[in-house]
């Protein structure tokens, strides 16, 4: 039998920068390949727009192997299955794959490979996707570790690989998917090529707009990188990008690399305690909210009676992509004022997003809910935000066209209207607000602060700090690390209300 590496492609659809790539074909022919795991893909978090992403850059990728000699090779179905067919009909040498830093089900089909390597003697070795570490981990020295390995050089992509006699397979059709297959006509399109083009937009052009717009709904889907969906499948490494960020020596880079630090720090705490997808950070915030399947489905729909909100869940489905604090105030209006579970909000969302990141996304539903107990809470007023992002309502009249000929004096509270012009407001075909703002707030606000109170909260908090939080908020480190624990949590875990 002839001797071969396995060289498995996950959520790394790239040969640039490819460590698995380089070390799998020094000594062996190589097999590269990608699985289509249908259990994987039938989870609540993922979707058909992510699908139609992930095949875009599965074709971009089997040209760009095809063009230094063998093409990509596809199956769908188990990989310890499909591993014992490449078995019986090559001697496996080894398994070269990144390490996949992503769900609960990834997690515990990487434990049943391993075992299968093992029984079979086979090497399987794996590189760092991220900087992102397994095993033990003292938190002290993350951010050294990070630098480290941050700092290695980029590696070349091969200009020849030997090829292979083996069917190379095709891609399965949308059909064999259990999920629905809404469009998603905004949506970047996959694939290498086209990320090295929105990188290269990104930073000839919109770079020194980068800070100012970053929180404009409209204006940030031009002036944010939108990168993530790249980064998260692997088209264009983490490194490629801070390299090239680090060319240019200014506020708007320095923000940008900080932001690319966040996606590894947040991803460590998930491969660190992979139970934070279902379960929370803190156990006294556990089971305190109340599903509610017309709650959920007005939210998802962008039908809430709140034009911002609405504006942006629309805009959201539209596109696949939203910027960092529109996300926040979904989740927040979600968790704070509709009180829903953030599993069931946060399932939703990352089925809407293309960039679906399960250490990133699960981080930050808690975060945005409430439930971490080492993280500032903000509970986000949609009035306010809509008039500080869209003052005069453009964004809202683009997405909610029910709203379109309001008045600006209306557009963010469209309600009011009843009080100056009930004729005009009787006509108006826009949903009432399912929710009181000022109540819900104060009520969710109350509620987290008697957990707070409960015996034994600072003391499962301060744990929970010392395995996953940041050592970079030297403040809040101070006083988490002080004795009087008692006396300052009022100040330490302040509720902030944006009214
Ligand atoms: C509730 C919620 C869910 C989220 N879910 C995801 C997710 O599933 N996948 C995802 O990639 N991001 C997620 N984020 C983080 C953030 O919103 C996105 O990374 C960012 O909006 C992506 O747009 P961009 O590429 O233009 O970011 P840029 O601002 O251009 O930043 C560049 C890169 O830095 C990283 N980054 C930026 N902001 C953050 C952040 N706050 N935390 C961690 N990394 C960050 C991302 O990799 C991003 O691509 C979530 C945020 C919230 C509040």
């Amino acid at each position: 039998m002839k001797e071969i590496n396995i060289l498995w492609f996950k959520k790394d659809l790239r040969i640039f920068d490819n460590e698995a790539l380089c070390e799998a074909k020094k000594d062996h022919k190589i097999l590269p390949i990608y699985i289509i795991e249908l259990d994987i893909w039938s989870q609540n978090t993922h979707s058909f727009r992510q699908w139609g992403f992930c095949k875009e850059s599965l074709i971009d990728l089997r040209n760009e192997l095809t063009e230094i000699g063998q093409p990509l090779i596809i199956r769908t179905g188990n990989v310890i299955n499909i591993f014992d067919e490449i078995s019986s009909k090559f001697k496996i040498k080894g398994i070269y794959s990144h390490q996949e830093t992503g769900d609960w089900l990834t997690y515990k089909r990487d434990q049943k490979v391993r075992e299968w390597a093992l029984r079979k003697n086979i090497m399987w070795k794996e590189f760092l996707q991220f900087s992102v570490f397994r095993g033990n981990l003292d938190r002290n020295n993350w951010s050294k570790k990070w630098q480290k390995n941050n700092e290695k050089n980029l590696i070349k992509a091969p200009l020849r690989i030997e090829s292979i006699n083996f069917d190379i397979g095709e891609i399965p059709p949308d059909k064999i998917f259990s999920f629905k297959q809404e469009s998603c006509p905004g949506r970047l399109e996959g694939g290498r090529k086209k990320g090295l083009e929105r990188m290269h937009y990104f930073f000839n052009k919109k770079l020194n707009f980068y800070s100012q717009d970053i929180s404009s709904p409209e204006k940030s889907f031009d002036s944010c990188s939108r990168l993530s969906p790249y980064i998260s499948w692997g088209c264009i490494s983490l490194r490629e990008i801070f390299y090239r960020a680090d060319i240019y020596k200014n506020n708007n880079s320095r923000m940008l690399k900080s932001r690319l630090t966040w996606h590894c720090h947040f991803i460590q705490k998930l491969e660190t305690e992979p139970e934070l997808e279902f379960k929370e950070f803190h156990p006294y915030f556990q089971d305190i909210r109340t599903n509610n399947n017309e709650l959920l489905y007005l939210w998802s729909i962008g039908k809430t009676g709140f034009p911002f909100i609405d504006a942006c869940m629309r805009s959201l489905n539209f596109n696949g992509w939203i910027n960092f604090r529109i996300r926040a105030m979904l989740m927040s209006f979600a968790s704070y004022n509709l009180w829903l579970p953030w599993q069931e909000s946060g399932s939703e969302l990352a089925r809407k997003f293309i960039d679906y990141e399960p250490g990133i996304h699960w981080n930050q539903c808690q975060m945005q809910s409430g439930t971490t107990s080492i993280n500032t809470n903000r509970i986000y007023n949609p009035i306010k935000q809509g008039k500080d992002h869209d003052p005069q309502g453009d964004f809202i009249k683009k997405w909610v066209p029910e709203l379109k000929d309001i008045s600006e004096s209306f557009i963010h509270e469209p309600w009011l209207l009843n009080k100056f012009n009930k004729e005009e407001y009787t006509k108006l075909n826009y949903i009432k607000p399912i929710v009181d703002i000022p109540n819900s707030t104060k009520k969710a606000r109350n509620m987290l602060k008697e957990i707070t109170q409960k015996d034994g909260y600072w003391e499962i908090s301060k744990k929970i700090y010392l395995k996953h939080g940041s050592r970079k908020r030297k403040t809040i480190n101070k006083k988490i690390n002080s004795n009087k624990i008692k006396k300052e949590r009022d100040i330490q875990y302040e509720l902030k209300l944006e009214l």
